[in-house]
């Protein structure tokens, strides 16, 4: 067969690790072309002849049909001399230098391995089975290029017969860098008291009656340990809340199929997706109201569970086994700590908690949570970034070279840039603790070494008091006193939105958040700005109000309700009959309101968080918060969505809710149930959102309005404000990939930088 036409094909992206190269190759031996595929330096390269329209058939193929794993950022397609190959061949991989770094995030076990697990004889019930197309990545990864030397499955030796298969090119398992059999891979043992179990048959015969009886084991899994117990039993869950000294947040489920949960939950098309995305995140879904429950502790009092299904191939074997539909897989740590990765660190820090260990012997080099999303307006939403997402870079309209973007403090995440990449870490955690900051800092030298970084430019939130701020001063100070850029938390929060939305213009930014340090040296948080990536004009905000405690007053939000009472009623109001002046009692609260009324400790913010704080405390809907935003998501959480009305907030130069507390007040007075006069205060903020956006389009004339903070996470106010602003006319621009609470600073951080740095200005 003469070929008539050849083409050379360069593809980049994410396509080293995730089995391309084979792809490729049986791609082209099915359309009948000739040439060779080889992993160049910045992506794969082909070449390829034959037929014009096979050749034609071939390329429009590339991206239809590339496996699940790849993200194809570029094909760059073209003529090429005819070589008369007379075969397809996988050539030897270019020398690789530091250009290559693309890092698959981990990916769950594929259906062929699934079923290969049923019939391979070397792999029959064998927990660790993998191929091209699925098995960890990230997770074992200690530096680059992905080759088997260089992660956590160097410590084992590959039998003949997985060397055949890694070999063979026809193969699925070739080139699959974990690939392992139960004669020469990694293997689990199960501790329970003072036995130990290597069968794993008998493992998962005493993991099933451990869990089925009431216990609690800690299990290894792809980043980290997780702690489990069966997600039934009101008994074991409230044991297992008791023994983690956490019990407020809403403990992670994983059910054996999608069936299993759809009779829990309330599951539509798209969050189906999300559920069975080989990223598996969890997915926070809505609880069914008729039919079959979960423990009450599993979720605490939320009508949402955060729901996933089997991701490693012990998953599935542990649910053909189990009895019961579904198991809590919380984070094997303690409190707020980061989660535990290593077997011995499980059995010392966790050994109150767990009632037995079952670990494996590879290691796990990077840490990585799960990942959290939602599906809110059609599209997933990341909560927490991490097993799955991360290290995926997001490609820049600009050079981003060589920036460190330190991130805020909550549930923090850094970025570093590389060309025109951001590449932002897995989900770090609140940088509170000295574990979370080792973790960060663990992090970020392996990120500049993995992604052969070397920072110049260091960009952090203005706050001072920022661990990762303090990180990034000493970081610049320790490398010749490098420059480095402090920017303004809500302007990092709208940034990131229009870096996600390929946005590089004049917009009106609405940010609803918790907590940032404003230029004024105030707390800020419902913020509206005109913004690009050079800088910002704020144009509105909500009017400063006293913060009393400071900190103090995130885990008692009954304070704020007291401070927004004192300003917006009148210091002397009868308050008796609100729920939090029993609970605080009257001594405490003379001198909460004395610290309002004099400013003492009392910092003055335009926080939204704090104001939905408030107003939860005032209903009695929480007034003391065990976890990060309680009181915002209890106050969601009991929303009557059939209710009618809304309350006023006036919108000008400050927006001003002065006479929405009032209304408040006395519908709590007249009994209006709790329930309606929270979707009354929500359609008040959807309300002030989009009049906002409007005062700043009559000042500016700007159309585009983007929207971020962590408030944008109830699903709420997200999906309404989306609606409510396209009616009115505006185009809207929210996040998805990143999240729009803290999480996803970084990257407003760097495209801040990035942009500052071709100007000149930093
Ligand atoms: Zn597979
Ligand atoms: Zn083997
Ligand atoms: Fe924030």
């Amino acid at each position: 067969m003469y070929s008539s036409a050849a083409r050379y094909i360069h593809i980049r992206g994410l396509v080293q690790g995730v089995g391309f190269r084979p792809f490729i190759y049986h791609l082209a031996l099915n359309n009948q072309l000739f040439g060779w595929v080889l992993n160049g330096n910045d992506g794969v390269r082909v070449h390829v002849e034959g037929k014009t329209d096979h050749l034609e058939l071939f390329i429009s193929s590339i991206e239809k049909l590339a496996p699940p794993a790849s993200s194809i950022r570029e094909i760059i397609v073209r003529e090429a001399p005819i070589g008369n190959f007379k075969e397809f061949t996988i050539r030897q991989s270019e020398d690789l230098t530091s250009e290559i770094t693309e890092i698959s995030p981990d990916i769950a076990v594929c259906e062929d391995c699934l079923s290969d697990m049923k019939t391979q004889e070397h792999r029959r019930d064998y927990p660790f089975i993998n191929c091209t197309n699925c098995g960890p990545r990230f997770t074992i990864i200690r530096d680059l290029p992905y080759d088997r030397d260089k992660t956590t499955m160097s410590a084992f030796a590959m039998c003949p017969k997985c060397q055949g298969e890694y070999s063979d090119i026809m193969d699925r398992r070739f080139h699959a860098q974990p690939v392992a059999c139960r004669n020469c891979g990694p293997l689990y043992e199960l501790a329970f008291e003072d036995k130990k179990f290597h069968d794993i048959a008998d493992i998962l015969r005493m993991t099933c009656s451990l869990i089925e009886g009431g216990k609690i084991v800690a299990i290894k899994g792809m980043g980290g340990f997780h702690l489990a117990c069966d997600a039934t039993n009101e008994i074991a869950v409230r044991e297992l809340r008791t023994r983690k000294y956490r019990e407020g947040k809403p403990f992670a489920v994983m059910f054996g199929s999608l069936e299993a949960a759809r009779q829990f939950l309330e599951i539509n098309r798209e969050d189906e997706q999300s559920l069975v995305a080989w990223r598996r995140p969890i997915v926070i879904l809505p609880n069914k109201t008729t039919g079959k429950t979960l423990a009450y502790s599993v979720s605490n009092g939320f009508n949402t569970t955060g729901a996933m299904l089997p991701l490693m191939p012990f998953h599935h074997l542990l649910f053909d086994a189990l009895n019961i539909p579904a198991i809590v897989l919380t984070s094997g740590n303690l409190s707020d700590e980061p989660i535990i990765i290593d077997n011995h660190g499980a059995q010392t820090r966790l050994k109150q908690a767990a009632d037995a260990f079952l670990t494996y012997n590879r290691e796990i080099f990077n840490r990585t949570d799960d990942s959290v999303v939602m599906v809110i307006a059609g599209e997933e939403r990341l909560i927490r970034r991490s097993r799955g997402y991360a290290p995926a870079p997001f490609n820049l309209p600009f050079n981003a070279d060589s920036i460190f973007a330190a991130g805020a403090e909550l549930v923090n995440c850094f970025g570093v840039g590389r060309g025109n990449q951001a590449i932002l870490s897995q989900h770090i955690g609140d940088l509170k603790n000295i574990e979370t900051l080792d973790f960060y800092a663990e992090s970020f030298t392996r990120y500049r070494q993995m992604f052969r970084v070397n920072p110049t430019h260091i960009v952090c939130d203005l706050h001072p008091d920022y661990l990762s701020t303090a990180f990034a001063e000493e970081y610049a100070q320790n490398n010749g006193g490098l420059p480095i850029l402090k920017v303004q938390h809500h302007h990092a929060h709208i940034a990131a939105c229009m870096a996600e939305n390929g946005l590089d213009e004049p917009v009106i930014g609405v940010s609803l958040d918790g907590v940032g340090l404003g230029t004024d040296g105030n707390i800020w948080g419902f913020e509206v700005m005109k913004a690009d990536f050079s800088g910002f004009e704020r144009l509105t905000h909500l009017e400063y109000i006293e913060q009393p405690g400071g900190d103090i007053s995130t885990h008692e939000p009954w304070r704020m309700a007291l401070s927004y009472i004192c300003r917006y009623l009148g210091h002397d109001t009868d308050i008796s009959l609100l729920k939090f002046y029993n609970d605080a009692g009257p001594e405490t609260i003379n001198l909460v309101k004395k610290a309002i009324k004099f400013g003492i400790n009392a910092p003055l913010t335009s926080s939204a968080g704090r104001l939905f704080d408030a107003v939860s405390a005032m209903t009695g809907v929480c007034i003391h918060s065990d976890f990060h935003a309680e009181a915002p998501m209890r106050l969601e959480n009991v929303i009557n969505k059939s209710a009618e009305g809304t309350y006023d907030i006036r919108v000008g130069e400050v927006i001003d809710p002065g006479e929405m507390i009032r209304e408040i007040f006395s519908d709590i007075k007249n009994e209006l149930p709790i329930p309606d006069i929270s979707a009354k205060f929500h359609r008040a903020i959807i309300s002030a959102i989009v009049r906002s956006a409007r005062f700043g389009q009559d000042k500016t004339g700007i159309d585009k309005v983007v929207i971020s903070g962590g408030v944008f996470q109830n699903r709420f106010i997200l999906s309404c404000s989306i609606e409510e602003l396209r009616r009115t006319g505006f185009k809207v621009y929210t996040q998805a990939s990143f999240p729009s609470n803290d999480g996803g600073i970084a990257l407003g951080q760097i495209a801040i930088a990035a942009r500052r740095r071709r100007e000149g200005t930093f």
